[in-house]
């Protein structure tokens, strides 16, 4: 015998503690997308329903950053150290010997920390979500002070007559972050664009602002934003509906609500623009007259972008920049000012959208120059637009990018499950992103009609936008050593604060923790 279909949920109808709050067919993805409120939590949960075997699952907090401690980015690789009902060390390690997941991440935004999984294979699939959803809400590392010291940053020592020395998983990377110019550059354009907001700190750390983290900040920004109420799901594929609710019901029957008071600030709009300088650690010896990166950026929208005008800066983008053929990208490259075009221009992953532009090998004295050859060729297509032919070619290109949401080996459900945040995460419409054909066809209509579409937008969010900031990144050949003596004279002055018997402490932690780290 067949088993009985199951029984076709109303809105308002209540399962596993989730409420369907809203029930809509999504064409693009010829797909049911029901949306559901966790009662008890107010957790908000995406499910789709689709004939796709590689199953996607993801939860997604916001987790905006106060400072640039690198709360945010310690968290996300401390909750993957073992959890209460999987307290080994490393449970995806361990897992992954044996499973046939097809994608398993987890990913710090500046305004957000997301953990997907996909596998092809359903019992797979319900495990990896188990271990995601009890890493995130009862990891071990918000009890165990080890987890932060090893994944964030401790003081390592061995003897009492050596030097205190920072490590820490976070602690290196973003010192190899620090150290990369065009990294550097990215960083503080994104600062400069939105300075007094959580954009105008970084979420991955600062490694001279992480040693500032304590362990009570860290359980303390866990237990604010890794809460239910903080939390958004998403389902997608061809297991059943039911197993999803119950799976996460689980996890959030013992939280009760809360405020989490997670959203994004916004910047306060510039009534004229801004000049800043920066440094980046260069090589001494090296000859770094021509070494600077120089770019323009735009902090485009103040609130968040209709889905027309999503699309008409989406194409206005690949017309100025998606090949090295396009006027933008081709005039700086010809231009001689640098050596390779910075930036990919619109950045819409946050909650403002912004654009940058620049390049990289220049003369500082070359700024205005390179700025002159931007704003020109804006100024050209401003008055003139675009050819006929490039517009047609651009828009079939993004259609088929939006239809086949096929990027190599990413799974398609987590594609859509990152379209679907982008409004969802800003409590936005979370059908909104998956949605494209009606707001497509109206650009498409503009475009048809000759309205000057990409004319008025490159005039009114680019060329009279005041919210301009020009960044110059300059090499520094002193800053290396300037930063490293003042890492030094931190450490000093803690080691020389310390008692005979506290350095002998700090001796007996950094055995333990190499013991630690050394066992299976
Ligand atoms: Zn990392």
């Amino acid at each position: 015998s067949s088993s009985p279909t199951p029984p076709v949920l109303a809105v308002g109808a209540v399962l596993h503690g989730f409420k369907l709050v809203r029930k809509e067919y999504i064409a693009e993805m010829d797909a049911d997308a029901l949306f559901f409120m966790h009662e008890r939590t107010g957790a908000e949960l995406l499910s789709i329903a689709i004939a796709d075997e590689n199953k996607t699952f993801g939860v997604t907090f916001r987790t905006p950053p106060e400072d640039s401690a690198g709360l945010p980015h310690v968290l996300e690789h401390s909750v993957l150290c073992g959890s209460r009902k999987y307290p080994v060390k490393e449970p995806f390690v361990e897992l992954l010997k044996g499973s046939l997941q097809t994608f398993l991440n987890a990913f710090t935004y500046p305004d957000r920390t997301c953990y997907p999984v996909a596998s092809c294979n359903l019992q797979d699939f319900y495990n990896l979500v188990d271990v995601y959803l009890d890493a995130v809400f009862h990891p071990v590392a918000v009890h165990d002070p080890k987890v932060l010291a090893q994944e964030g940053w401790h003081y390592e020592i061995e003897d009492p007559q050596q030097p205190l020395v920072y490590k820490g998983v976070v602690f290196n990377e973003m010192k190899g972050v620090y150290s990369d110019p065009d990294a550097v550059h990215h960083r503080d354009m994104q600062q400069a664009l939105f300075p007094g907001t959580h954009y105008g700190v970084d979420s991955g750390g600062d490694p001279r602002a992480i040693p500032d983290l304590t362990f009570d900040r860290f359980r303390a920004f866990h237990g604010r934003f890794y809460h239910p109420s903080n939390a958004r799901f998403w389902f997608y594929g061809d297991d059943p509906l039911p197993e999803r609710l119950a799976l996460v019901n689980q996890y959030l029957r013992d939280f009760t609500r809360a405020d989490p008071a997670s959203q994004v600030s916004t910047v306060t709009p510039f009534a004229a623009p801004r000049h800043v300088t920066s440094r980046y650690a260069a090589d001494p010896g090296e000859d770094l007259s021509s070494k600077a990166l120089v770019s323009v950026g735009w902090v485009l929208t103040h609130a968040r972008p209709t889905p027309e005008l999503n699309f008409s800066l989406s194409f206005l983008n690949h017309l100025l920049l998606g090949t090295s053929a396009s006027p933008l990208y081709k005039a700086l490259v010809d231009s001689g000012y640098g050596s390779t075009v910075l930036g990919g221009g619109v950045e819409d992953h946050l909650q403002q959208w912004s654009f940058s532009v620049g390049l990289k090998d220049c003369r500082p004295a070359d700024r205005d120059t390179i700025v002159d050859v931007i704003t020109g060729v804006l100024a050209h297509h401003a008055a003139h637009g675009f050819e006929q032919g490039a517009v047609e070619a651009t828009v079939n290109t993004i259609e088929f990018a939006l239809r086949e949401k096929n990027k190599g080996s990413f799974p398609r459900g987590l594609s859509y499950m990152l379209s679907a945040l982008s409004e969802w995460i800003y409590d936005g419409d979370p059908f909104q992103g998956l949605r494209y054909a009606e707001s497509l066809q109206h650009v498409k209509n503009c475009l048809a009609r000759q309205e000057p579409l990409f004319q008025d937008a490159i005039r009114r969010y680019l060329l009279e936008n005041p919210h301009r900031v020009v960044v110059v990144t300059e090499p520094d050949a002193t800053l290396g050593p300037e930063t490293e003596r003042a890492e030094q004279d931190r450490l000093g002055q803690v080691k020389a604060s310390l008692s005979a018997a506290e350095v002998q402490g700090l001796i007996d932690q950094t055995k333990a923790l190499k013991a630690h780290q050394e066992t299976p």
